[in-house]
């Protein structure tokens, strides 16, 4: 005696059979259409996109059942399921004995339309599940196939010709919408993964600002000073204070303000170390002068001119260093005619090094031009180096400036210099940078 279950199941198999009427072109299309709107109300969750066709298929071709196998080694993982394969969700099989390992191997859609007479089916499997009609469509995924989209029916010749073409169809949705959730989550990944590194930026530069306002508010530098000389006596006529930072891994100076200036706390740092530079202006011989680094900015401001105003401004040499382009020359020229006015002298840092500073020279009239130490080097060798010194010379006896050569290393160096007319220099030939001696202690 049959179940009711059964019984109405056998009802409902029988009238699905026989409501069976083709579609013609035109209205298929527009129900994949209507698949693709779903498809797009699913948004990029891919079980929700694949669940979608699952059902559509079933119902456009008429089945009793439909899945969605998607490959996964050698074996096809049931991955979506309705109807009547929905209990079998999960269930994995050997992809080279089933008719979908064959379509996904030769890529093409197969039709089994009795699998009582197929010699490609499994016979026991399609009867301990009661199918007899099977359409097995591939799944691409980009040039891949991932597997395959498969209708099912319990009676013979279920499916049409109509029907291979919805397949194709409704998988080239799904792999559309595959590879569009999967594009979604690598730009996400690399949405999320610049989200992370500007997180660690931002946490480097939290570090780093810690680090520089301990060193700023303990004074926790030394300075070094290097003697600039008169060429022809080798007198010494000033000196310049260059920083030293301790703090673990040795580095140079010019990192530490470079990485102060990305913390946003240069200028504070350069007013730090000019304070303390300027505090040891009484310990040097009264006939020298104190020539201390700064950027254009800290040139500028009210801070660098109320330091100098508490010393004796006259000996102060504020060496406008090139780092960052300078955006207001108007403001710049200003500030150092009201410096000028108060005895401070301006001397442009690093001239020859490139474009800027001589550009400096020429808007800032400074009273100091320093030849940078690359034009120094085997200027006793280089005619080019030879011919840019004696254009500075020129330009600067006409502006009533003077100057220093930088990082004089040999004696030929100094002699050529001293033959062109450079009167001043600076080097480790002439004297390292070193830590003041107090008068008391010499
Ligand atoms: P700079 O102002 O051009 O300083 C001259 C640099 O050349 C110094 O390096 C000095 O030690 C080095 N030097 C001196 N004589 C010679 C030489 O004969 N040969 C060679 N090869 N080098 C020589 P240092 O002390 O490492 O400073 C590097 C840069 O760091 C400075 O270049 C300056 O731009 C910056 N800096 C140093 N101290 C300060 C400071 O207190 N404030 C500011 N804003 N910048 C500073
Ligand atoms: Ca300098
Ligand atoms: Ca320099």
């Amino acid at each position: 005696m049959k179940s009711p279950t059964k019984g109405s199941r056998v009802i409902d198999l029988q009238s699905a059979r026989r409501a069976r009427v083709p579609l013609d072109d035109g209205t298929l299309l527009s129900r994949i259409v209507s698949v693709q709107g779903e498809i797009a109300q699913a948004g990029l969750d891919p079980h929700k996109v694949v669940d979608v066709v699952t059902r559509r298929a079933q119902e456009l071709t008429h089945a009793t059942g439909a899945v969605v196998e998607l490959l996964d080694g050698d074996e096809l993982v049931y991955w979506s399921a309705s109807g009547t394969v929905t209990s079998q969700l999960g269930m994995r099989v050997k992809s080279t004995r089933s008719l979908s390992g064959l379509c996904v191997e030769t890529g093409r859609v197969l039709m089994c339309n009795d699998s009582e007479t197929d010699p490609r089916v499994d016979i026991d499997a399609c009867r301990l599940v009661g199918l007899r009609s099977m359409l097995v469509a591939p799944l691409p995924y980009g040039d891949l196939l991932i597997g395959v989209l498969k209708v099912v029916a319990p009676w013979p010749n279920a499916f049409h010709d109509q029907d291979v073409r919805t397949l194709e169809l409704l998988n080239t949705l799904i792999g559309a919408a595959l590879s569009h959730a999967a594009h979604h989550s690598s730009v996400e990944a690399a949405f999320n993964s610049k989200v992370e590194a500007d997180r660690l930026v931002a946490e480097e530069r939290d570090e780093l600002r810690r680090r520089i306002r301990g060193v700023i508010d303990r004074e926790a530098f030394e300075l070094a000073f290097q003697p600039i000389c008169a060429l022809d006596t080798g007198t010494v006529v000033g000196y310049e204070a260059l920083a030293r930072f301790s703090d673990g891994r040795p580095r140079p100076p010019d990192r530490w303000f470079d990485d102060a200036t990305r913390a946003e706390l240069g200028f504070e740092l350069e007013v730090a170390v000019a304070r303390k530079a300027m505090r040891s202006l009484a310990l040097l011989p009264s006939n020298t002068y104190l020539a201390v680094n700064v950027s254009p900015e800290t040139a500028a401001s009210a801070e660098i001119m109320r330091l100098c105003a508490g010393h004796a401004a006259e000996r102060i040499v504020l060496e406008i260093t090139e780092h960052s382009s300078v955006d207001d020359y108007l403001v710049l020229a200003e500030r150092a005619r009201l410096l000028r006015a108060m005895g401070v002298h301006l001397a442009i840092d690093d001239a020859g090094a490139g474009f800027s500073s001589l550009r400096h020279v020429l808007r800032l009239e400074p009273d100091l031009i320093k030849l940078d130490k690359s034009i120094t080097r085997n200027i006793d060798k280089r005619v080019r180096h030879q011919s840019l010194a004696a254009a500075l010379l020129t330009f600067a006896h006409g502006t009533s400036a003077s100057i220093v050569a930088e990082g004089i290393e040999t004696a030929a160096e100094l002699a050529t210099l001293k033959e062109l007319g450079v009167p001043f220099g600076q080097g480790y030939y002439l004297g390292r940078p070193e830590p003041l001696i107090p008068r008391a202690a010499r």
